[in-house]
């Protein structure tokens, strides 16, 4: 696929390269100065996660281990099932740990809610959660997201990370797909 059909399947561009950065910075300052001098790990979800963790870790000054783990919600759907599955855990032992949860974006909240309620069973110190996306729909359930880049409206998006199908997740900004690729 060329770059210019890849154009003509985006509507919009709702946040770019640029945002996402400044906005990182912002959130990583923001984190350092929560965390200073707690032992703070870093649990990335897969695959949309990965650009959102690459580049907020680098953007923190003290050491902080990643882990990622690996659920499934939605399959090659743009609907979240509710039914979450986990396809690769975590290497690490959180009992203790301070835990950041590290998250492209929440929609109704469902694969977070899941993923809280799971972490807490291992016994983790602390569990917060960045997220670099919000839908409105997940003001509906009892989440509370500490770090939040971007409010955005209910339309599904792809880029930075999101994809569909396992498409688009290397495009540099977030883009609301157009219609006319999934219908
Ligand atoms: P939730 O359980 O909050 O509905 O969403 C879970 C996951 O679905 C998100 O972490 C993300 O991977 C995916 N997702 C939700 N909304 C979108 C969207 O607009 N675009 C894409 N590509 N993925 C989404
Ligand atoms: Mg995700
Ligand atoms: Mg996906």
């Amino acid at each position: 696929m060329r770059a210019a059909e890849i154009q003509d399947d985006l509507a919009q561009i709702l946040v770019t390269e640029e945002e996402i950065h400044a906005k990182l910075d912002e959130l990583a300052a923001q984190v350092a100065k929560d965390y200073e001098g707690k032992d703070l790990i870093l649990v990335g979800v897969l695959k949309g996660a990965v650009m959102v963790m690459a580049d907020f870790a680098r953007a923190l000054p003290f050491h902080a281990p990643m882990d990622w783990m690996a659920v499934s919600s939605y399959g090659a759907s743009t609907k979240s099932s509710g039914v979450v599955q986990i396809r690769k855990d975590l290497d690490t032992d959180l009992h203790g740990k301070h835990v950041l949860i590290v998250e492209d974006i929440i929609d109704s909240g469902l694969t977070l809610s899941w993923l809280l309620e799971n972490f807490e069973s291992r016994g983790a110190e602390s569990i917060e959660v960045l997220a670099l996306l919000r839908k409105p729909e997940a003001a509906k359930v009892k989440i509370d997201c500490k770090y939040v880049g971007f409010d955005i409206p209910v339309e599904f998006v792809v880029g930075y990370g999101l994809d569909y199908a396992e498409r688009y997740r290397n495009l540099r900004d977030v883009a609301v797909l157009a219609p006319h690729v999934y219908s």
